[in-house]
């Protein structure tokens, strides 16, 4: 399985917040086994939203997409998932009486289209703050606020589901560019994904769907680089 990231909101591009759902929804995906081809920053600016939405959605399995799901005039979300789905907006009884139950708002306490999702789209309850996310078709409308979009993929976490995937990190103590050939010579001997992650020291990860080759692979490149010291 395969799945793109959009976040949404013009306080990620201007730098104001620090995109942490991209990071944290990439993990949990990555951990499921679900391979993230994408992610993308987008203003809230309805068509562009509606453009990228349609685009990934076409071309992988799933798209989450997270932020600008409040009722104000610069949360346009939902409005840009619905046209990118050739749906319109409409009231969603359900997440009415959800937060009635819920939250003890009426419908008259809520501001106006704080309920509103695409047509026929599953309503996915906000167990942390109000406004309600969404799936529709393949893809999954998630609030901006951290703890709000966390609590409610994990509401849906099972429907993201990849090929196992094990994973070693060997460090070697040696520059990133000494390493290319014995780098290149593990990806021909072992079939396994090697990423190289330069720091202080040089991170090998390691991984593929094989346990036993990807601890051979391992073991080969750990025995021809220097060991980083404790
Ligand atoms: P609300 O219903 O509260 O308006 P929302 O779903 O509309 O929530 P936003 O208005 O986009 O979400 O953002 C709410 C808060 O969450 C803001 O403080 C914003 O900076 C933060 N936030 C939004 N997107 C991200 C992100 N990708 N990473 C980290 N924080 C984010
Ligand atoms: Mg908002």
């Amino acid at each position: 399985m395969n799945a793109a990231v959009v976040t949404v909101g013009d306080e990620l591009l201007s730098g104001d917040t620090t995109n942490t759902n991209a990071t944290w929804l990439c993990d949990r995906l990555d951990g499921r086994g679900v391979t993230v081809e994408r992610v993308t920053v987008v203003p809230d600016r309805e068509a562009d939203i509606a453009r990228v939405v349609n685009e990934y959605r076409a071309e992988y399995d799933a798209v989450l997409v997270t932020g600008g799901l409040g009722p104000t005039h610069d949360d346009v979300t939902m409005e840009a998932v619905a046209a990118a789905l050739g749906r319109d907006v409409v009231e969603h009884e359900a997440a009415l009486e959800w937060l009635a139950e819920h939250g003890g708002y009426t419908r008259d306490d809520l501001t106006e289209g704080t309920a509103d999702l695409p047509r026929g789209a599953r309503v996915l309850h906000n167990e942390v703050g109000v406004a309600p996310g969404c799936v529709v078709d393949s893809v999954y409308v998630l609030p901006g606020v951290p703890a709000e979009m966390e609590a409610m993929f994990e509401r849906v976490a099972d429907e993201f589901q990849g090929a196992e995937k094990h994973v070693t990190v060997v460090e070697a103590d040696e520059p990133e560019s000494a390493l290319l050939s014995r780098v290149d010579d593990l990806r021909s001997r072992f079939d396994v994904t090697v990423g190289c992650y330069p720091g202080d020291y040089v991170r090998v990860k390691i991984s593929g769907g094989d346990p036993e080759e990807v601890a051979a692979a391992a073991d080969w490149i750990r025995e021809r680089v220097e060991p980083v010291e404790n």
